[in-house]
């Protein structure tokens, strides 16, 4: 389409929107660390999923969906209660999208059971490309793909749920969930006095007929046009996981309320409310008394999905950081041939090369857990770390990218400023840094055979790398220390990097050395670009970021 020129001036030397690609395509890490762990045979699969989620018609519902953000309608117009809460259609368009993908679902039998193969993989990879392009609909996705864990508890309320949720379908009705075609789950453990410490949960459980009655208050639940909540609340046992519907059996609207919508940084397409409830009807999911160790298997997934999301800003800020260095000149020189662009550049590439391997291990690790008790403990012992690790370095990453981009990268019209501010949510929420840190020696100490056996693997995957051999060794020693938790975060960032040296090495050998050698060999300076890669690398890993 040709352009009407300005009476002024020329517009010249902008870079042309990055849009009608294909995410997979164009991801020659991601395509590799997916083959590396199990998804060689996904590859199409993928590749139509790239185009679809790379089009420019795509990117517009993102921006449309964050522009026009969801609005509460607590009364309607004679002043009864509605508590509805309305998004624009283009929020809804990505929801049938990430449905029909299975974003919600595929890692899952219509039973209920973990899908196996390379579910988890092939999944992640989808995930990871929607999270590109918009992350605030992936929240009730998510909690809904996690639910499944936990309603595991209850088979027979598994059992009537799975024959909606396992649709491929997103039906925004506001309906009774039986009667729909799809459904979305969402979750309410945090209330105002704790989130980390939902022991403190004062919101009441009472038993009334076969189901019970739940009264009190959640501070922050997100996704509230969900069709049902898993959350937390005190029963005589103690604190019990329970499915609060937005329609009790009977057809009746529930006894639920949202006080109002957060006014949030970012993640501004997806609601969080904080609701009241007022005797709501529910059903008991597992034992009473067992409610954390119940909804745990729910954050367990979530948690990962936070790890791939944030993997996905900072791609999605390398991918937009490298297009425009491609074709803005600056001194008559393209920004991507000045050799301090491509040190930055470059060294974006290398720890996203670490960042994308290491998480899809993870995901392989979910993949193989069901049938494989070291898989398991690998999933147990390195969700909390990557997740802390990959959530922690996000904010940092796209803050870099932006500034590729120039003043460009700082405004609205582009998608960086929106990625900057949906950063730091994955590192808050589903347990924040510090939780993630003192879970790692807690999963470490409820299975300490099966962690040795881990870190001697990663050790093994790592062996003649530089620095690994004495990671390794001070990660041992500092699990180890009566005063173990004031190192946490040390520990926990020195695994990572271990265990993403692992992951690289068994994807691009090549790559794996020049991580160990920048980020455990010595300590990374807090500035991407602040290392010593030589040219040929710095081309290759550039070429293999977008190529
Ligand atoms: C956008 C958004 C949406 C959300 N949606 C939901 C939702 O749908 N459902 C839901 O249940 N919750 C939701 N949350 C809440 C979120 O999970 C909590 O905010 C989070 O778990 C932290 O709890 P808190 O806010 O009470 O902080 P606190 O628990 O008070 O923690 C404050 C800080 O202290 C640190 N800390 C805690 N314990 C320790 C310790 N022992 N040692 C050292 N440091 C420690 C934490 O890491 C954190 O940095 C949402 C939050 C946000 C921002």
């Amino acid at each position: 389409m040709t352009q009407a020129p300005h009476a002024t001036h020329d517009v010249y030397n902008q870079s042309p929107p990055f849009e009608d690609v294909d995410l997979y395509a164009i991801d020659r890490p991601l395509a590799a660390a997916v083959a590396a762990n199990g998804g060689t045979g996904a590859a199409d699969d993928l590749s139509g999923f790239g185009r679809t989620w790379g089009s420019a018609a795509m990117a517009e519902r993102g921006r449309l969906a964050n522009e026009h953000t969801p609005k509460l309608r607590s009364f309607d117009a004679r002043g009864f209660r509605r508590d509805v809460v309305e998004f624009h259609p283009a929020y809804h368009d990505l929801m049938a999208a990430s449905a029909q993908a299975g974003l919600h679902n595929s890692t899952w039998t219509v039973d209920g059971r973990p899908a196996g193969g390379a579910s988890e993989v092939v999944r992640a990879a989808k995930f990871y490309m929607a999270a590109q392009v918009e992350t605030g609909h992936l929240c009730p996705v998510t909690m809904t793909r996690a639910s499944v864990a936990a309603l595991s508890a209850q088979p027979d309320l598994l059992a009537r749920t799975m024959a909606v949720i396992a649709a491929r379908a997103y039906d925004p009705a506001f309906a009774p969930w039986w009667t729909k075609r799809g459904m979305t789950l969402g979750m309410g453990m945090t209330e105002k006095q704790g989130g980390t410490d939902v022991r403190s949960n004062m919101t009441r459980a009472e038993r009334a007929g076969d189901g019970y009655r739940i009264t009190g208050h959640k501070w922050f639940m997100s996704a509230p046009m969900c069709d049902a909540f898993l959350v937390l609340a005190q029963a005589d046992a103690g604190l019990t996981c329970f499915f609060l519907p937005r329609f009790a059996p009977d057809g009746s609207v529930n006894a639920i309320q949202f006080q109002r919508l957060k006014d949030k940084l970012g993640n501004r397409s997806n609601a969080s409310s904080e609701v009241e409830f007022f005797g709501a009807y529910a059903e008991r999911v597992g034992e009473e008394g067992k409610g954390i160790r119940t909804i745990i298997q729910m954050v367990q997934l979530t948690r990962q999905d936070c790890a791939i999301a944030s993997a996905a800003l900072m791609r999605s800020g390398l991918a937009h950081a490298l297009h425009h260095a491609r074709h803005r000149c600056v001194f008559q020189k393209h920004l991507a041939d000045q050799p301090l662009m491509q040190a930055v550049l470059s060294d974006m590439a290398l720890h996203l090369e670490g960042t994308v391997a290491l998480v899809m291990r993870l995901c392989r690790s979910f993949d193989r857990a069901p049938q494989d008790a070291t898989e398991a403990a690998h999933m147990r012992l390195l969700t909390p770390a990557v997740k802390y690790w990959v959530c922690k370095s996000a904010p940092g990453f796209v803050y870099e990218a932006m500034e590729c981009l120039g003043g460009n990268g700082y405004v609205e019209d582009g998608i960086l400023a929106r990625h900057y501010r949906e950063a730091p949510v994955n590192a808050i929420w589903e347990g924040s840094g510090n939780v993630m840190c003192l879970d790692v020696p807690r999963a470490l100490s409820r299975e300490p055979d099966a962690a040795v056996t881990i870190l001697q693997a990663l050790a093994e995957d790592t062996k003649g790398l530089p620095g690994a051999g004495e990671a390794a060794v001070f990660i041992g020693n500092a699990f180890r220390r009566a005063d173990g938790e004031r190192i946490a975060r040390l520990a926990v960032e020195k695994l990572s990097l271990l265990a993403a040296t692992a992951a690289l090495n068994r994807v691009s050998p090549r790559q794996a050395e020049l991580f160990a050698a920048t980020r455990l060999a010595t300590t990374h300076a807090g500035m991407y670009g602040a290392v010593d890669l030589d040219l040929k690398d710095v081309r290759t890993l550039l070429d293999r970021a977008l190529p």
